[in-house]
């Protein structure tokens, strides 16, 4: 039995990666939850899967303990994993704050199954550079990565050719960018083809999610940005795709179901079955790739522009977007003013230099009251 923790287990992540351990329960033992605040939620499955320490990580959030013991505060998440011994540890935290858990996670050594993209965007160096001291093996769970990382498998990186991230486009793919700024967050929340976090949605809109994954690629592949191309595919049955020297082409093919991903994280190398529907190519009839339009989608630019200084300007452009994200779903800016509060933001701090993970998350944070300094 693999003993595994679930950090955001609340969420569209980890409510997917405890519909697995619920198919199998004879392969995993569940040892630790955690959550933002949603102490409700976090409680009944704690009571479901037995779950006897689980941590929230918003000390106002209300919460039964019912005789758990329950670890509360802002860095409970990474408390969590210091004090349990996981194998696994699934991070499906939403934004900056999964950072500091996930480079817990690769301190004790455990396998952490990523999906918090956030945590290689912003402290990519840090993470990778703890993950070879104490030989901690990262599988991504985001699932054009873990489309590369299948591709991969039994391949040199030093062979590849070029790494193809496939994007679904968003809902406004084929919307004139002169009505962009009527946008509404009711429409952006609507994404044409996976069901997933506010966040991440809004992201996919603005192809900002792109953007993040373009360099969360980078650092989860040791390959240089240069050779990372991105393709709208608007069906999202191809997750992504590798090119080697031979131009020979591997692609990872199957339904947009996220809970493949992650039980192929939790149970790599092996697979297990997972009950889902079989892909049917037929009744799809046909699979689209477009070169992205980068008039109308700037984000992917922003984030290459960002890898010139990568120790801090990813963080700087991840901690500003999630401020313009949560402002655009708060009404209180415009749709195609999203990803100009980036650049803006990025532009008032790009001198910034850091040296360690405490410096990254306080610039993290002035990132924020600058980004929001700009909305008023
Ligand atoms: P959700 O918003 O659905 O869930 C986020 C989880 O994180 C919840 O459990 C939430 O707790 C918790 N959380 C939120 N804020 C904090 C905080 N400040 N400190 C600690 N915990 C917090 O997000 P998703 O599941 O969609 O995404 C999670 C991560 O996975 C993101 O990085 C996303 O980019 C990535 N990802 C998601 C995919 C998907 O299909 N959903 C696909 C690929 C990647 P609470 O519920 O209590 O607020």
């Amino acid at each position: 039995m693999k003993k595994v923790i679930i950090l955001g287990s609340t969420g569209s992540i980890g409510c997917s990666a405890l519909d697995i351990i619920r198919m199998h329960p004879d392969r995993f033992d569940l040892i630790g939850l955690q959550a933002g605040s949603n102490g409700d939620l976090l409680a009944r499955q704690a009571d479901e899967f037995n779950v006897n320490l689980i941590a929230l990580s918003s000390s106002s959030a209300s919460f039964t303990a019912r005789g758990r013991h329950v670890i509360t505060g802002a860095d409970a998440a990474a408390r969590l994993v210091q004090e349990r011994d996981a194998d696994i540890v699934v991070n499906g935290i939403a934004g900056a704050a999964g950072f500091m858990p996930s480079l817990e996670a690769v301190r004790q050594g455990a396998t952490l199954a990523l999906a918090n993209k956030e945590s290689m965007v912003i402290g990519g160096t840090f993470i990778t550079s703890e993950a070879k001291r104490s030989n901690a093996r990262i599988i991504p769970v985001d699932s054009e990565h873990s489309a590369i990382f299948q591709c991969l498998a039994g391949e040199s990186t030093e062979e590849v050719r070029r790494i193809i991230l496939t994007a679904s486009g968003g809902p406004f793919r084929d919307r004139p960018i002169e009505t962009f700024g009527n946008i509404t967050p009711e429409e952006a929340l609507t994404h044409p083809t996976w069901s997933m976090g506010r966040r991440i949605t809004i992201d996919s809109a603005t192809m900002m999610n792109k953007g993040l994954e373009i360099i969360e690629a980078c650092w989860l592949f040791d390959v240089d940005i240069d050779m990372i191309h991105v393709l709208v595919h608007p069906q999202s049955i191809v997750h992504s795709m590798v090119e080697f020297h031979d131009m020979s082409i591997k692609a990872q093919l199957g339904i947009p179901d996220m809970r493949i991903a992650i039980a192929y994280a939790l149970s790599w190398p092996e697979r297990m079955p997972l009950g889902l529907s079989s892909l049917d190519l037929a009744t799809i009839l046909k699979l689209d790739f477009i070169p992205p339009d980068e008039d109308k989608f700037p984000a992917p630019g922003v984030a290459r522009a960002a890898m010139k200084n990568p120790g801090t300007l990813p963080c700087i452009m991840n901690a500003a977007d999630e401020v313009a994200t949560e402002a655009f779903l708060e009404g209180r800016i415009r749709f195609d003013r999203i990803i100009d509060l980036v650049t803006r933001t990025m532009d008032k701090l790009s001198g910034t230099r850091v040296t360690n993970p405490q410096e990254l998350m306080e610039l993290d944070g002035e990132s924020r009251k600058i980004a929001e300094n700009i909305l008023i």
